[in-house]
């Protein structure tokens, strides 16, 4: 018996009924490009978040780009972009006409450097992409102090940061606007793609609305181009009928976390640190190992699968040779992508199943050692 990374179908198991009502109650609508069923999702993920509105868009990329585009950046300008994350993050950036500038990261958070950041800012820096990786949040005072010194507009990467804060504020409450994702393994997922943009900046809600929507403004006024990117209204009921259960699944992923920690052997692998000023959700749960891909393998062959997040920094990309940043150029993301490992993360796992994974990863890493 294999255990997976993670398992949508146990999460579908335990709300089945809810789910299936919804879904049939929007086919039996017909109502399936917005409607009521996307204005009540957005309301309410608007409140979890803490914030006024939210915009429902086609998937967490959009997010971003819409968000860049709403506030201005575009060709000329720089953003700032951690080194250590999904390709997402940048394509985003480029998208817009402006230039991806990578920044190295923090060991212990694996978020943007805000000294690096600050290193990296130049007369053409327009906007910075603070991303919460893991679900970790990243180190915002720092950040918008920087943003704050220099002018520069903040939207945050929190795709996979549902319901995380930072000291005691909800991600999504520091930038002009923040971005989630709903991609099914996302801590909040769709059944196909989703995303949403998060403000408290009404213009600025109206503007990603209508360039999510053709650059619409009435049924054939169009001022500029925007482009196809909606929430549809399938994904919204899922997204709805799983909202309520967030918070619960949120904090089971806690409880996974500190499992781990107390099982798995801090003298043989690196754990991540569990904040005690930040709520960390746990998107992912990654610990680091010198001979990494030696040990994942170990695990698969016993039936425990473990993922890469990430395996290569950016610049090291093939489309990002570009740049012209050379192996050493950031070197905490390039040292964090060589080691890190992340073992299943969901809500369902039992503690049989995280001794079985623990007892597994410590004998191996002791081997490998
Ligand atoms: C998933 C993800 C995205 C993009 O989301 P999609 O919905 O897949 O477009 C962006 N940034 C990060 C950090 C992500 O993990």
């Amino acid at each position: 018996m294999t255990i997976p990374l993670m398992d949508l179908k146990a999460q579908y198991i335990s709300i089945k009924a809810e789910i299936d009502a919804a879904i049939r109650d929007v086919i039996d609508s017909a109502h399936f490009i917005g409607g009521p069923m996307v204005t009540v999702f957005e309301i309410d993920f608007a409140a979890v978040c803490g914030q006024k509105y939210c915009v429902g868009v086609g998937n967490g990329t959009d997010a971003i780009y819409l968000s860049l585009r709403a506030l201005g950046v575009g060709p000329g300008d720089e953003v700032l972009v951690p080194a250590n994350t999904f390709i997402a993050t940048s394509e985003a950036v480029t998208l817009t006409g402006a230039r991806v500038i990578l920044v190295d990261v923090n060991e212990t958070t694996a978020t943007m450097d805000p000294v690096d950041a600050a290193a990296r800012i130049t007369p053409a820096t327009k906007a910075i992409i603070p991303v919460h990786l893991y679900g970790r949040p990243a180190d915002m005072n720092p950040l918008m102090d920087l943003a704050q010194q220099h002018g520069l507009v903040v939207v945050e990467d929190a795709a996979q940061a549902h319901l995380a804060k930072y000291q005691g504020r909800s991600v999504g409450s520091f930038g002009h606007a923040c971005c989630f994702s709903f991609y099914p393994g996302k801590n909040l997922g769709a059944y196909g793609d989703g995303g949403a943009v998060v403000t408290n900046d009404a213009d600025l809600a109206d503007e990603v609305r209508r360039l999510a929507n053709h650059g619409r403004l009435s049924k054939f006024g169009h001022e500029k181009e925007g482009i196809n990117s909606r929430l549809d209204s399938l994904q919204a009921a899922v997204l709805k009928a799983k909202l309520p259960h967030l918070a619960t699944w949120t904090e089971a992923r806690r409880q996974v976390a500190r499992a781990y920690n107390e099982r798995l052997n801090p003298q043989l692998v690196v754990l991540p640190e569990i904040p005690t000023d930040d709520y960390h959700v746990f998107h992912l749960y990654v610990i680091r190992f010198p001979r990494r891909d030696d040990l994942k393998k170990a695990l698969a062959d016993e039936g425990v699968s473990c993922g890469l997040h990430y395996p290569q920094p950016l610049h090291s990309m093939e489309a990002y040779r570009y740049l012209g940043l050379k192996a050493g150029s950031l070197p905490m993301a390039e040292r964090l992508c060589s080691e890190v490992l992340s073992l299943p993360m969901y809500a369902e796992l039992t503690e049989e199943q995280i001794s079985k994974i623990s007892e597994a990863v410590n004998r191996h890493a002791k081997i490998l050692a």
